[in-house]
C-alpha cells in the first residue's frame, strides 16, 4: 500500500500550490486531481487578475503551469477521484474505490461547484441548453436568446458577459431586488442588451428534438406573487446562484458550518482533526479567488510541514 508523507485531494490553485510547497519541503505530496483536474478554472477562459500576468492568461494554461511547477520539485498527481476516506487513526487512509493509500497528514483542497436548480428539465437539457458557464458556453449562443438565473455577483457577471454573444439576455430573479454589488448592478442594469425579469423562478425547461438531438426552446416560468404561470421563449439558460463546496467525503467527520463549507481554526489551515488541513474554497465562501485560494494552499502546506516535523515525520 502506498504510503505518503503528504496527500493533497483536490488539484485546483489552492491543492498545487500547496503540491509545490510540500514538494519543495521534501514531503513527496501525491495530488488526486479528481473529476475535473485543474479546477474551477480549467472552464473559465481568460484570467485577468492572476498577478504576475499582466496580459491576462487562459486558465487551464494557469493551471497546467501550476501543475508542472509542483512536479519540477517532485510533486506526483493521479487523475483520480478519492472516493473515502478514514480519519480514524493515523496514518489516515484514503480510498480510491478499492485501492487505499496511507498518509500522515492530508490537505483537503476540493473547491466548490456550481449549485444548480434541482429540476429534472435542468439535467435533461445540460449542454442542450443549460449551462452554468458562460465563460465556457457562452460563444455557442451567438446571436440567439438566452437567461440567466440569480440576483448575485455571479449572476450578473455571467448576464455582462454573455452579451459579447446573445442578442438579449434576460436575468430572472426570484425577488425584484437584487443581491450583487453595486457597481456589478449598475452594470447590469445600464447594459441595453439586459433585460430584468423580476419575481420569477423557472418551473421546467422545455424543448424539442431535431435530428436526434435536444434543443431547448422555451423556460416555463412562475411569477412567485401571482402563481400564474408563463411559457418565456430562449434558446440558453445559464444558472448562476452560487456556488456549493465539495465536502460530501467527509460528512461527520470534519467540521463544516451551516452551508458545508469546511471549519478552519483561526488564521491557520487546521481543520478539528489534527494532520489534517483545509485549504481553497472548499473552506472559503468570501473571497473565492484563485490567488487566495493559492496563499491558503501554501499555508496549508506550511501547517502540514510544520506539524509533521512536530511529529517527528520529516
Ligand atoms: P450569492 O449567494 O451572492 O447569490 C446567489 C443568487 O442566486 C441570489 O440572488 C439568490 O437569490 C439566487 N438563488 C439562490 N438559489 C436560488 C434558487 N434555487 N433559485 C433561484 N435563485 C436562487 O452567490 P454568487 O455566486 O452570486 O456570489 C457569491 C460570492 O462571490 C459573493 O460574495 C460575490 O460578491 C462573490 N463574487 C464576486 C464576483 C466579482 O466581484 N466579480 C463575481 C462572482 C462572485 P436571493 O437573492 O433571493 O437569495
Amino acid at each position: 500500500m502506498e504510503h505518503r508523507k503528504v496527500i493533497i485531494i483536490g488539484s485546483g490553485p489552492a491543492g498545487l500550490t500547496a503540491a509545490l510547497y510540500a514538494a519543495r519541503a521534501n514531503l513527496n505530496p501525491l495530488v488526486f486531481e479528481g473529476n475535473q483536474p485543474g479546477g474551477q478554472l480549467t472552464i473559465t477562459t481568460e484570467v485577468e487578475n492572476y498577478p504576475g500576468f499582466p496580459e491576462g492568461i487562459q486558465g487551464p494554461k494557469l493551471m497546467d503551469e501550476m501543475r508542472k511547477q509542483a512536479q519540477r520539485f517532485g510533486a506526483a498527481s493521479k487523475f483520480e477521484h478519492v472516493s473515502k476516506v478514514d480519519f480514524g487513526e493515523r496514518p489516515f487512509k484514503v480510498f480510491v474505490g478499492e485501492t487505499q493509500y496511507k498518509a500522515d497528514a492530508v490537505v483537503v483542497s476540493t473547491g466548490a461547484s456550481a449549485k444548480l436548480l434541482g429540476l429534472d428539465s435542468e439535467k435533461e437539457y445540460m449542454g442542450y441548453g443549460v449551462s452554468a458557464c458562460a465563460t465556457c458556453d457562452g460563444f455557442f449562443f451567438k446571436e440567439q436568446e438566452v437567461a440567466v438565473i440569480g440576483g448575485g455577483d455571479t449572476a450578473m457577471e455571467e448576464a455582462l458577459y454573455l452579451t459579447k454573444y446573445a442578442t438579449k439576455v434576460t436575468l430572472i430573479h426570484r425577488r425584484e431586488e437584487l443581491r450583487a454589488s453595486k457597481i456589478m448592478q449598475e452594470r447590469a442594469l445600464n447594459n441595453p442588451k439586459i433585460a430584468f425579469k423580476w419575481n420569477s423562478v423557472v418551473e421546467e425547461v422545455k424543448g424539442v428534438e431535431e435530428n436526434g438531438l435536444k434543443k431547448m426552446t422555451h423556460l416555463v416560468l412562475k411569477n412567485v406573487n401571482t402563481g400564474e404561470l408563463e411559457d418565456f421563449p430562449v434558446q440558453g439558460l445559464f444558472i448562476g446562484i452560487g456556488h456549493k463546496p465539495n465536502t460530501e467525503l467527509f460528512e461527520g467527520i470534519l467540521d463544516m458550518d451551516e452551508t458545508g463549507y469546511l471549519k478552519t481554526q483561526g488564521k491557520s489551515t487546521y481543520t478539528n482533526i489534527e494532520g489534517v488541513f483545509a485549504c481553497g474554497d472548499v473552506q472559503d465562501h468570501v473571497y473565492r479567488q484563485a490567488v487566495s485560494a493559492a496563499g491558503t494552499g501554501c499555508m496549508a502546506a506550511i501547517d502540514a510541514e510544520r506539524w509533521l516535523a512536530a511529529h517527528g515525520i520529516e
